[in-house]
Formats: C-alpha cells, structure tokens, sequence
C-alpha cells in the first residue's frame, strides 16, 4: 500500500495519520472551494464558485446541492454561536446563515464603495470577522459579474459584527485571499495569491491593529490560496498541486499530492482529525493525528 503523502521533515510522522490514503468524497463541482465543517450536524459545507453553487457532504448521505443560486460564494467559517459566515463574490458581501436557515448581510460595503469580492473568512476569539477582498469575482463574469472596482484595492477587513464597524486590517498585499490566526491569535497568516505569491504573517495587537508584516512561507509550486492552522501551530495550506504542512517556523514538513488543482481545506470529521480538501472539481479527505487549533 502507498501513502497519500510525503514526509519531508520527521516531525510529519507525528502531524499525519500513518498510511493515510487520500479519499475522493465527491466530484462534479468545476472550482471547489471555502470548505467548512459543521460539527452539529457532522456536514461538511463547500462552494462551487464557478456553478454559484454550494454543496453539502455527510458520511451517511453523501454530497447534495446546499445552495442555489449562491451568489458566487466562496469562503466560509463558522462564527461563535456556530452560525455559518460566507464570503460571496456577487453580492459584494459577507453573510451569517442563521438557525432557521435565512441569511443576514453583516456588510457589503466600504464607505460607500461596494467590496469587490469577499474571498475567504475567519473569526476571531473576540467573534471580530476577518476577511478578504481581491477582485476575482469582478474580473470576468466566471466567479460572478466582471465590473470596475470601486474601492480600487484589494484589503483585508476586520468586522465587528456587534457595531457593524469595518475597518482596513491590511493594505499592503496585492491579492489577499486565505487566512488563519496562530492559536494564540498573536499572528495572523495571509496568503497573497497576486505577487509575490507568497503567505505572510503579522501581528495582532489587543486591539485588533496588524504590525510587523514578514515572510512566512512560499510553497512551492504556488500558490496558497486557502489554509488552516493546527492545534500545534503547523499551517495546512493548498498549494498549486496539493497541501503542503509548514511548522510555525515556515519549514516544510510534508506534503500530501492531490491529482488536481487544489484550492483550499478544512479540518474536520468525527474526531475532528480529518483533512478534507477543495480541489477544482473534487472533494477529498485525508485522515491526520492533529485538530485545528480552533478546536483545541
Ligand atoms: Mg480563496
């Protein structure tokens, strides 16, 4: 039997279910992305931006259709009461999906200039909602609706859902999309997909204002575009050709290869020890000896 991944530093072993093999759960989708596990219903929930659909998988049923249309979401988290929060591309908007199953705009606009396309999402410990805003969504009518910007750059946001303030958290990264907290939440990771396609890292003050801006890692190939972070501190994060596992000092620990382009991925599953990965049609999973740190 083969292994589904490949170990380049030691400490893998430890992170890595022994002889894990990666799994396809379901396919047809035409870009997988933003997965979110939903431990209270054990589901996973993930975006098909380009069919503006959302899909839903469980064990028992397999996948079905979540949402139709979507308007073009794409990222998800889940916010502190467990409410699914949505980045989508075509209402400009990030969206909290209540209990009964409605959606509430939480924001859409920057004074007075509408988001280009809300990416990818997380929610601090202080329940602040973090995002992302690079054009993909309003550069051709293939992830929504192809428009001018009308903010003109591409920042990284921080909400406070509780006054409805939005501020600028970042502004010196050419297209922001994934990214995670440390579990101390000191730094914040974030992916740049434009250049230098790389993931940096700041900190984060008590605050909520972001200093220190450095290198954090390049995977190789490029480019990092969803990621997540493990009980331990290592960052999962798609990369080009699969997911590549990168200590908090930014070494390379391993790689798991996926046979298609990969998005993005998800801590998950039963035990909260499976990976489960967004790679554009596809869905798979892999099983790990580690939990994201958010639920540590
Ligand atoms: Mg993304």
């Amino acid at each position: 039997m083969t292994n589904s991944y490949v170990v380049v530093d030691d400490t893998f072993r430890s992170l890595i279910e022994s002889g894990a093999e990666l799994q396809k759960l379901a396919d047809g989708c035409i870009w997988a992305e933003g997965p979110v596990w939903i431990p209270n219903e054990s589901a996973l929930v993930w975006s098909d931006v380009r069919s503006n659909r959302e899909w839903r998988w469980t064990a028992a049923g397999g996948a079905s259709v979540f949402r139709e249309p979507s308007n073009h979401a794409n990222g998800h988290t889940l916010d502190r009461n467990g409410n699914i929060i949505t980045c989508e591309h075509s209402s400009n908007s990030v969206t909290r999906r209540e209990a009964d199953g409605t959606y509430t705009t939480l924001v859409k606009e920057y004074r007075g200039g509408r988001f280009n396309s809300p990416n990818d999402v997380v929610v601090k410990s202080d329940g602040t909602i973090w995002f992302t805003d690079p054009p993909y969504g309003i550069l051709s009518n293939s992830e929504g609706f192809k428009r001018d910007s009308e903010i003109g750059a591409n920042y990284v946001y921080r909400l406070d859902p509780e006054s409805g303030e939005v501020t600028i958290a970042a502004d010196q990264f050419d297209r922001p999309n994934g990214l995670t907290f440390s579990p101390d939440e000191s730094i914040l990771y974030i992916a740049d997909t434009g250049e230098p396609r790389n993931i940096r890292m700041m900190d984060v003050g008590d605050d909520g204002s972001l200093s220190n801006l450095r290198f954090f890692a390049a995977p190789e190939p490029p480019a990092s575009d969803g990621l997540r972070v493990d009980q331990f501190g290592n960052i999962w994060t798609s990369a080009g050709d699969g997911v590549q596992v990168f200590s908090s000092e930014g070494v390379l620990l391993g790689r798991i290869p996926v046979p298609e382009k990969t998005a993005n991925c998800e801590f998950g599953g039963e035990n909260g020890t499976t990976l489960f990965i967004t790679a554009s049609t596809s869905l798979y999973s892999i099983e790990t000896r580690v939990i994201d740190a958010r639920r540590a």
